[in-house]
């Protein structure tokens, strides 16, 4: 594949200090662009990051074909580069593309771009405790048309962002039970922008009332639970790992949430993917059992959560006598650091 290398004279690396930078603002000094026209990919090219000159009526504008991937990059202490499970990203995406209607992207083109963009920029990855490069690799279309039907020009790009930890605090989360984030036969499987949109306005509502972020639950009794912003989420009861099947395709099929199960198996426990309803855990939490509620993705890795709040009722977990949820967070972090064994090879070298 030839990708076309046009690199910056003027790096701004010298003037940002990545240590604790917030997630998401600051962008590397290169990004990968390339076009899909008339059913080929083509002007495959790693430029300076620059802002794109758009028509307004770009179809990804009106009618939403529009897919992304979160994956994260990181340096061992011995200073070299790894991606972590990015292989797997890679074919969710093209499930996404599938599912909108909008062209496969190429391994080669996913996977050999990112390295070699990465490669570029392999200086921005911070090298301090859990901090990383967060790649988005993102498709949407692009034909100068007024009208719904697939369009038949698409743009990939990659662009880089380095990130300090994500969410620092434990969260405090509202268990959702008007709104719905995601039908069986709907889109919730894939990581298409509309999904977003579709959240915020019931999200922004659990903020206002203090909490961080919805639990969303099944759209007809609002029972079972299904995922928690863009994280997919665990309970642990008693010496038992439950956490929601993907089989009514209303969630995100998370790398994180593949990797969490293996480390809990590999520490012994059993992890039942199957429906999990308010009441079950409800029940647990007033016998008094041990419960341990995190959520996992690649922005936050394992994320705990001190409270949920269904309906009126306030369950409120003793965090400072969980052991599972550290353990897995830790055992995660210190595979992607090079500091534990990578026995399933998820590091992938740059
Ligand atoms: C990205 C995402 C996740 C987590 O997936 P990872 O592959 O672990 O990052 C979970 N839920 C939603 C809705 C997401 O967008």
């Amino acid at each position: 594949m030839d990708i076309k290398i046009n690199k910056t004279e003027s790096s701004k690396l010298v003037e940002t200090n990545l240590e604790n930078i917030p997630f998401g603002r600051f962008f590397t000094d290169h990004m990968l662009e390339a076009d899909y026209e008339n059913g080929e990919w083509k002007n495959i090219e790693i430029k300076p990051y620059q802002p794109l000159v758009i028509s307004p009526s770009i179809a990804a504008l009106h009618y939403g074909q529009a897919i992304f991937e979160g994956i994260k990059a990181y340096k061992t202490t011995d200073g070299e580069a790894f991606i972590f499970r990015p292989q797997d990203n890679f074919k969710r995406f093209n499930i996404s593309a599938e599912r909108m209607q909008m062209p496969q992207v190429p391994e080669e083109l996913f996977m050999d771009g990112m390295r070699k963009l990465i490669a570029i920029d392999k200086n921005w990855i911070p090298q301090y405790k859990n901090h990383s490069l967060y790649i988005r690799p993102f498709m949407f279309s692009t034909d100068e048309l007024i009208g719904v039907r697939p369009s038949d020009g698409y743009k990939f790009m990659v662009i880089l962002s380095p990130t300090g930890p994500y969410y620092t605090e434990h969260l405090r989360i509202y268990v959702e039970e008007k709104y719905v984030r995601a039908v069986s036969g709907g889109i919730g499987f894939a990581k298409a922008a509309g999904n977003y949109g579709a959240a915020m306005y019931a999200t922004s509502k659990a903020k206002k009332m203090g909490f961080d972020q919805v639990l969303w639950t099944d759209p007809f009794e609002h029972k079972y639970v299904q995922e928690c912003g863009a994280m997919n989420i665990f309970f642990m009861i008693d010496k038992k790992v439950i956490t929601p099947d993907l089989s009514h395709g209303t969630i995100l099929d998370g790398v994180t949430r593949q990797s969490a199960i293996t480390l809990l198996n590999e520490m012994g426990l059993e992890v039942e993917e199957r429906p999990l309803s308010m009441d079950e855990i409800i029940d647990a939490y007033k016998q008094g059992k041990h419960i341990e509620v995190f959520g996992t993705g690649t922005a936050v890795t394992i994320s705990i959560i001190k409270e949920l709040m269904y309906k009126d009722f306030s369950m409120q977990f003793d965090v400072d006598n969980w052991k599972t949820a550290p353990l897995l967070k830790s055992w995660l972090n210190d595979i992607r650091e090079g500091k534990r064994e990578d026995k399933y090879n998820w590091m992938w070298k740059i």
